[in-house]
């Protein structure tokens, strides 16, 4: 692997490298970014993946620097990741003004005091743990800091880690800010000349989630919120703030009225009544705007340093809220390459229906290495490449650009060191259609025997909530009648998604059930996960307003839809969640696909072929068997 990264780095060529679980994939693209004296950029999928990356990098440097190479690195997380020193300021002013004095001894203040000790100011290493609320007092997200403009930027660790970046020849960054850095066309990230996507399986709904709007009535109220402090802290007439601040909460309330009702698909640019819910709300805004600037520039204004920050971020929020509201009402940014859609809660999402174009733009001028562990579909990167924007495979190092094309891409499967013949073992169970009244209840039947069978020992990936309830609620029931009370049932948002993963692990007897949120990033080794059982097949919901888009692209492209977006996204899941089970070569256990469609219909063929090669049992007594031989 090391040497077709190295390959691709320092002639420019793309590169889809899947690799399997434990072939030491890090260490396959790291050491030769690091030697490749080119500036790299590694984009990963989560932050707790960037921190795992940072933690292999003492090893690997110490060889690379006995050898001459010894590039400078930077880790660059999101804004809000940081303790931002403005909002640590503002609450320091507050607690002076006699305000929140009883707070004085919280845990937000030993993180400032952390960070002002020298502390690196980063949430995930901050000796303490604070709640997303607790966080958001101390820390200022993208759309609302002011950067270069803010008179605190001179000390700020989110600054400081731009900066470090920008001087870098290595920066570790995630999928997030990498979409950021296309969207803003290179202004986060700078100039470079290769990037290597890790768990690139998941990088279409990160660069989609990242260059689109996400827009909540709570964004809006906390905007508000914010409005109104300032203009008291700068003296505003208080029926001049009265009137703007009511006249904004009205036309909010109009605004997320009209999301409520509009749940679905949404036209953009918005018309009529709708057009013009939009335009008022954004005229308040600017009313309020016009306020601001106008109360800082009056004769004689002095107001200190806090109430200054405060006035940028609040500003700047504005200014991100606006262009949300412009892009609805004028259709700015927006064309039929994207999609608009109101789900419940309210959230109103816009994203493009496809990266292949911003990406493949990217990839015309920047070396792009794709890697994970499930990459491939049947044995093929197709239908990963359509969604990269990538265009012929070439299977050699040759010559990939020989016809000039820029997005012809080299493939490379590596696969896992793992046994899986000898160390796993796959049931497909006879059970009904899933879309058969009684599955639902079959599945919870059999997974509550397995677990029972087995005293735990399971990890169990549904489609649903009402599925994870559905077989919490069995296993209850029948380990209390079999067991006893005395295995835990760890269900998903019962507590902190670290903390459920950690008693899983603790604990070999309990059962962890959860959501699509679990099928991915879950490393436990050992006893505590033996079992892994997934409902049924995750095909991309039928109503989902951006997978419709996609399907009705894909057919207007004269590509079958289902073959051709759906069923790779399910087969890559499916190996995913089948993937939790052996994460060493010690790991030994049993998969559970409680799908008959597996069995049933030509695709299942498709989704099977994407997992390792392993026994296969049909029969209830084999799985048992194989259980108690573990
Ligand atoms: S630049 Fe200012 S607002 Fe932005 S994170 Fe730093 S201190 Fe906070």
């Amino acid at each position: 692997m090391a040497a077709w990264v190295a390959e691709a780095i320092s002639d420019g060529h793309h590169l889809i490298c899947e690799a399997g679980t434990g072939i030491g994939k890090s260490f396959g693209y790291l050491v030769p970014a690091i030697t490749s004296g080119k500036r790299v950029v590694i984009a990963t999928s989560t932050k707790t993946l960037q921190d795992q990356i940072a933690g292999d990098l003492p090893r690997i440097l110490d060889v690379t620097r006995a050898a001459g190479y010894d590039p400078g690195i930077a880790i660059l997380k999101g804004r809000a990741s940081y303790v931002c020193p403005a909002k640590a300021a503002d609450r320091d002013s507050q607690l002076t003004l006699g305000r929140n004095v009883e707070a004085a001894n919280d845990p937000i203040d030993a993180v400032i005091s952390w960070w002002q000790e020298g502390g690196d100011g980063q949430r995930d290493h901050a000796p303490m743990e604070l709640t997303s609320s607790e966080w958001a007092t101390i820390s200022t997200s993208g759309m609302e800091c002011p950067a270069a403009r803010c008179s605190y930027s001179k000390n700020c660790p989110a600054m400081e880690a731009l900066e470090d970046a920008s001087e870098a020849d290595i920066v570790i960054c995630n999928h997030h800010l990498y979409g950021a850095d296309i969207a803003s066309e290179g202004s986060v990230l700078g100039h470079h000349d290769a990037v290597v996507f890790d768990e690139a399986h998941r990088l279409e709904d990160a660069l989609c989630s990242s260059v689109g709007i996400t827009l909540t009535p709570r964004r809006i109220t906390i905007y508000i919120s914010q409005v109104d402090a300032l203009l008291k802290r700068l003296d505003v007439d208080i029926s001049r703030r009265k009137s703007l601040v009511s006249d904004l909460w009205a036309h909010a309330k109009e605004f997320a009225a009209w999301m409520e009702r509009s749940v679905g698909t949404v036209t953009v640019p918005l018309a009529g009544a709708e057009h013009a819910t939009v335009r008022k709300l954004s005229d308040a805004i600017k009313a309020v705007n016009g306020a601001i600037v106008s109360a800082t520039q009056q004769p004689g204004a002095r107001f200190d340093q806090t109430v200054i920050g405060r006035k940028e971020r609040t500003l700047n929020l504005a200014g991100h809220l606006l262009g949300d509201l412009t892009v609805l009402s004028q259709g700015d940014a927006y064309n039929e390459e994207h999609v608009c859609w109101i789900e419940s809660g309210p959230v109103l999402r816009t994203s493009p229906i496809s990266i292949a174009g911003s990406l493949g733009a990217r990839a015309a001028a920047v070396a792009t290495i794709c890697t994970s562990a499930t990459l491939t579909v049947n044995g093929s990167f197709t239908a990963l490449a359509k969604t990269l924007g990538y265009s012929t495979e070439v299977t050699d190092m040759s010559d990939p650009n020989e016809d000039g094309d820029p997005l012809r891409y080299m493939a490379l499967r590596i696969g896992s060191p793992f046994d899986y013949a000898s160390q796993a073992a796959l049931y497909l169970p006879q059970l009904p259609d899933p879309n058969d009244d009684g599955w639902g209840d079959a599945v919870a039947d059999l997974a509550s025997d397995l677990v029972v069978h087995a005293g735990g020992r399971a990890l169990i990936l549904c489609t649903s909530n009402a599925a994870v309830a559905r077989i919490a609620d069995k296993i209850t029931k029948h380990q209390r009648s079999s067991l006893g009370d005395g295995h835990q049932i760890l269900v998903q948002g019962a507590m902190a998604r670290l903390k459920l993963l950690e008693t899983f692990r603790d604990d070999p007897s309990s059962v962890l059930i959860a959501t699509m949120g679990f099928w991915e990033g879950v490393d436990i080794t050992g006893d505590s996960c033996q079992i892994v059982i997934l409902d049924r097949i995750p095909f991309p919901r039928p109503d989902d307003p951006l997978w419709q888009a996609r399907r009705k692209a894909t057919q207007d492209e004269g590509f079958p839809p289902f073959a051709t977006i759906d069923l790779p996204r399910a087969a890559n899941l499916t190996a995913q969640g089948a993937g939790r089970l052996i994460r060493t070569d010690t790991d030994r256990g049993l998969i559970v696909l409680c799908d008959s469609r597996l069995r049933t219909r030509s695709y299942g063929k498709t989704i099977l072929a994407t997992l390792p090669e392993m026994p296969v049992f049909t029969e209830s007594a084999d799985a048992a068997s194989y259980l108690d031989s573990l």
